[in-house]
């Protein structure tokens, strides 16, 4: 057998691996904490479930267009006005297998040898994977514990040249939790006029989870980006539908016909009822979207406190997302010994921080889209083994 040689430069996500092997640990009878994956814990909300399972019942069985049926579009260009106050067409919304085919479509459009794709580092891993896979040359954009996980413009404007096609950016971000800060965002911005060819995909899956009465930035409210700014979002995270295999995108009108022509070679269209249930949650009362975002705020408070009072660790205070990115330095441990630690012996899944990016080393993700309880319990696990295995 001869596989094509990109194959070998495929990544993965890590937290799919940890998921199954925390599954398997929990079939064998082991009492395990999962802080590993990044999905919310709740059931998906009933108006959405009952709008899915009618258009089962209604018939809505068949291909729909690849850019997802009218009324989506619709319903997400009001979205978009709504929440970032920008008036789009629906013409410009291609709605997506999840958030992720946004994302490595877009690799896809502008990867290939001899090009350079910027991408946040510790990052979402498929960023990575998907440069190389591309035959593009990722460059990382080192997100700092010291800057509050966001970045030094200038820093990422000095690392652009004729090479360079794409930019990616994540706010607020997994794995850091951090959002990036205004000014720098500006700066950027600014600097890119002399940049006219680059692009940007802003993945702002995490959107609607920023805390402490903060609003997301969108880079859709800065007007000279948008002829090259390509947005990801989706229902995944903020409406609990990480199974539906929900997403949007939103493309400058003339990249259309190049993002249709992968849709329809790729997947053909969305499941037909996922994009009826998607039009429900976007007009239902967002009631049990402040809920789930109040419990997780509940949880950011507590996993910060508790992380922090133990020896070894100290963790930043986490902006948005549901994540923090806890610094291990302190335990003499390296982040993937940590992560296997706490898997192995105390049944807690965790993530190391080198699954994100080499500048992840020193840090672990610990996902606190779980219970109080069970935050709590892993915690309390933490406090008494952490000790023994500190290396000084
Ligand atoms: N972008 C980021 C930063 C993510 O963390 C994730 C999922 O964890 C995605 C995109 C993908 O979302 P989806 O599950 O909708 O494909």
């Amino acid at each position: 057998m001869t596989l094509s040689a990109k194959m070998s430069l495929l990544g993965t996500e890590t937290a799919f691996d940890v998921l199954s092997r925390a599954a398997a640990l929990a079939a064998q009878g082991r009492d395990i904490i999962n802080l590993g994956i990044g999905q919310p814990d709740f059931p998906t909300p009933a108006p959405i479930v009952e709008a899915g399972v009618q258009a089962l019942k209604d018939g809505h069985h068949g291909y729909t267009a690849p850019n997802g049926i009218p009324e989506l579009r619709d319903a997400v260009a009001e979205d978009i006005q709504n929440r970032r106050h920008v008036a789009v067409k629906p013409g410009q919304i291609m709605i997506m297998p999840g958030g992720k085919p946004t994302m490595s479509f877009a690799i896809e459009m502008f990867g290939e040898a001899g090009a350079e794709i910027l991408y946040p580092n510790p990052g979402f891993p498929i960023y990575e994977s998907m440069i190389r896979y591309s035959g593009a040359t990722p460059v990382p954009i080192p997100l700092l514990e010291e800057s509050g996980f966001s970045f030094d413009a200038n820093h990422v404007l000095s690392l652009i040249n004729e090479k360079t096609r794409l930019i990616i950016l994540n706010s607020p971000a997994n794995p850091t939790g951090g959002v990036i800060a205004k000014a720098e965002l500006e700066k950027l911005v600014t600097g890119l006029e002399r940049w006219p060819d680059v692009y940007v995909l802003s993945d702002e899956i995490y959107s609607r989870m920023v805390y402490d009465g903060e609003e997301h930035m969108s880079l859709l409210s800065f007007e000279k980006l948008r002829d090259r700014l390509i947005i990801l979002d989706g229902w995944s995270k903020t409406y609990a539908m990480t199974g539906w295999r929900l997403g949007w995108g939103l493309w400058p009108e003339h990249l259309i016909p190049e993002i249709t022509k992968l849709c329809v070679n790729y997947h053909s269209c969305v499941n037909a009822s996922a994009q009826y249930a998607g039009i429900a949650a976007l007009k239902m009362d967002q009631g049990p979207v402040d809920e789930m975002m109040s419990a997780f705020d509940e949880r950011r408070k507590l996993i910060h406190e508790r992380l922090n009072a133990l020896d070894g660790i100290r963790c930043a205070y986490p902006k948005g997302a549901f994540y923090a990115f806890a610094n291990i330095t302190g335990t003499g441990r390296s982040s993937r010994e940590i992560q296997e630690f706490l898997l192995e012996q105390e049944g807690i899944a965790t993530i190391s921080g080198t699954s994100f990016g080499v500048f992840g080393e020193g840090f672990v993700r610990f996902s606190y889209a779980n219970s109080t309880d069970n935050i709590s319990a892993a915690m309390d696990r933490l406090e008494k083994a952490l000790p023994a295995f500190i290396q000084s």
